[in-house]
């Protein structure tokens, strides 16, 4: 491997001034290794629409697919928040890129430094050693997607509305994997949440979960729990768990869920894996900040960079296969964040610099 060939979708917001610092920062990391970044950059949300008329342009998607991965910024804000909901940057973009390359695994760290657990809502005698959990969820199936999709008009003139929540044993066998590797490379342990008191899908869920960790993963320790129990559960002490995994609507609230007790938004990073592998036999893969475009910031110079820069640690990893550059990465971060430069999300009143000095003394923490 010489080049990385991956797709650049800054999107709108702070997405373009997190991208700029990424690339700078990837550039530093992976030129030691004799690697050389081939990226193309496209519109995607809100520019798009300005540019071309569609939040998620053919052009935009050809250049994706001629790519690796897509590292991607973020959608959306206020010029865009008046146009009809189905035309709106987020929906408009996010669920047909998804759907484009069969996004079907979300990958999200809940990682908080523990020099950042004042950032947490949670105490921080709770956490003293901050959190490291993560969080897989289902991203292409379940209620979301299930047909039918409807909202109808019965006999007696009452309007109704329906939607359908459906599972079957492959879609939830592909998923399995993907939380047995990433627990296989972290603390070994599997929680899988369901609600197989309640919905077939989850009885489903459950069966085929034992059935594929048992034959396939057996070193791995699975355990169960109902989505409401974990929901508090992830509140009342978030390191009991290692991966959480889950299906595609519960994964939605407890992974927002989770990315409000590690802190800053500015630090929450993502993967979305698809079904298909690149050239190099690796996952290809979408990597976006779990945050928006934050438009009180925007153009300020202020945004944190992190969550850019830990997603394209993330795209490193899963597409390809460059961990220790990805480790490098990280420990880059973290010993910026330790040493106490950092920008104002996460300076907690005290003197914060802007995106700029941090990329900077991130870069200098390469070596
Ligand atoms: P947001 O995540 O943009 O911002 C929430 C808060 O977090 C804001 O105070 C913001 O300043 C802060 N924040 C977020 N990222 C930060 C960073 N990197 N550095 C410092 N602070 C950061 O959420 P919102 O305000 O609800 O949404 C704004 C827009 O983003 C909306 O148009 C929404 O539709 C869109 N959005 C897009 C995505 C996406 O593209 N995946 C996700 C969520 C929201």
């Amino acid at each position: 491997m010489k080049t990385l060939k991956f797709a650049v979708l800054p999107g709108d917001g702070i997405g373009p001034e997190v991208m700029d610092a990424t690339l700078e920062v990837l550039k530093a990391a992976t030129a030691p290794a004799g690697l050389e970044l081939d990226t193309t950059q496209a519109d995607v949300g809100g520019i798009a629409i300005d540019n071309h008329g569609s939040a998620l342009p053919e052009s935009t998607l050809e250049v994706c697919r001629a790519a690796d991965a897509i590292l991607f910024g973020s959608v959306g804000g206020p010029k865009w928040e008046t146009l009809p909901p189905a035309e709106q940057p987020e929906r408009a973009a996010l669920l047909p890129i998804r759907k484009a390359f069969s996004l079907f695994a979300n990958i999200r760290p809940g990682l908080l430094f523990k020099e950042l657990v004042d950032a947490s809502p949670l105490r921080p005698d709770n956490i003293p050693n901050g959190i490291d959990i993560v969080c897989i969820r289902e991203l292409t199936g379940g209620i979301y997607f299930g047909q039918p999709k409807e909202t109808r008009t019965l006999d007696n003139g009452e309007k109704m509305a329906l939607d359908t929540m459906v599972y079957t044993v492959s879609e939830i066998e592909r998923i399995a994997e993907v939380a047995a590797v990433t627990a296989k490379a972290r603390g070994g342990r599997v929680c899988s949440v369901d609600k197989a008191n309640v919905l077939q899908t989850s009885v489903l869920w459950r069966e085929t979960v034992i059935a594929y960790f048992k034959k396939n993963h057996p070193e791995i320790e699975l355990s169960h729990m109902y989505v409401d129990n974990a929901a508090q559960q992830l509140v009342r002490d978030p390191n009991q768990f290692d991966v959480i995994f889950t299906e595609n609507m519960f994964g939605d609230i407890l992974s927002d869920e989770m990315a409000i007790i590690c802190g800053s938004l500015g630090m929450m990073s993502s993967a979305s894996l698809g079904l298909t592998n690149n050239q190099y036999g690796f996952p290809y893969g979408l990597y976006e900040p779990a945050g928006g475009t934050a438009p009180d910031i925007a153009g300020k110079g202020v945004a944190n960079p992190c969550a850019q820069i830990l997603s394209a640690a993330m795209m490193l990893r899963y597409s390809f296969g460059l961990d220790e550059i990805a480790d490098k990465l990280e420990a880059a971060i973290r010993g910026t964040v330790e040493s106490g430069i950092r920008t104002g999300d996460i300076a907690f009143g005290k003197k914060s610099v802007g995106t700029q000095e941090m990329t900077a003394a991130i870069i200098e923490r390469l070596g």
